[in-house]
């Protein structure tokens, strides 16, 4: 199987998916996840036609960026998926598209600061750990409805949505009831800090849904899925 052919099944599971819940396989942007992936395997899905790539290390992700620019790689959509320690925030302030996991206020603050600092806007989603598993990162559902309104004043941030992780399980069905909880909560902040009235907001985006659950996500309402086993193989560490 090469690259391309897997990115083929990918998608056409994606497609499935979306047809299945009656929603439009454009509405979902696949995201690449290429942490600990070689060049090779990246210029490769590149050229199969992929755009969006994830990495959970942001000292990855900016060497990956300059390798790829070497390369002469086309255009390509540069996110960053995983927790950004507060001492790394300015490392945030690279070419990325979207901060997929803003996990605390304290990040957040850092981030708009150092983003205003240098006359830039940054896209983030915030993350929230739905499923209560203490090993993950997150907002609580509850502790980022307490914290929106602070959130909602810092001035170099773009909210673009909600981001989870959900508990590995054997069954991705398990996952169902926690993907649904952050559709809700989605839903629920839309009605309480509408976009039309915070244009800091847009509330567009759910990142939920990798290798082993992304279909039920998609069923679920997921707009961005995070897959990388599935596309490039197996990891040899993290
Ligand atoms: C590694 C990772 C993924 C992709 O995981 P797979 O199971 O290989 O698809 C998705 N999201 C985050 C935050 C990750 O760190």
């Amino acid at each position: 199987m090469t690259i391309a052919d897997n990115l083929d099944k990918v998608q056409a599971r994606v497609a499935a998916a979306a047809r299945r819940a009656q929603r439009s396989p454009d509405e979902i942007t696949l995201v690449a996840v290429s942490k600990t992936m070689p060049l090779a395997l990246i210029s490769e899905a590149a050229e199969a036609g992929q755009i969006d790539f994830g990495e959970n290390r942001l000292e990855e992700l900016l060497e990956k960026v300059d390798a790829a620019a070497e390369a002469g790689l086309g255009t390509i959509r540069w996110h960053a998926i995983g927790t950004i320690q507060s001492r790394k925030t300015k490392l945030a302030l690279g070419p990325i598209a979207l901060i997929h996991a803003v996990d605390r206020v304290k990040i957040a603050q850092r981030l708009s600061r150092q983003a205003g600092d240098a006359g830039r806007t940054l896209e983030v989603l915030l993350e929230v750990n739905v499923s209560g598993e203490e090993s993950k990162h997150g907002f609580t559902p509850a502790s980022m409805k307490a914290a929106l309104p602070d959130l909602l004043e810092l001035p170099a941030l773009r909210y673009c949505g909600l981001m989870t992780m959900a508990p590995f399980v054997a069954d991705p069905e398990e996952a169902r009831p926690f993907f649904r909880e952050l559709r809700c909560l989605l839903e629920d902040i839309r009605q309480n800090y509408p976009a039309a009235k915070h244009p800091q907001a847009t509330w567009a985006h759910l990142s939920m849904g990798m290798t082993a659950d992304f279909e039920v996500a998609i069923e679920e309402g997921a707009t961005i899925i995070r897959v990388g086993t599935a596309i490039f193989g197996h990891r040899e560490y993290e």
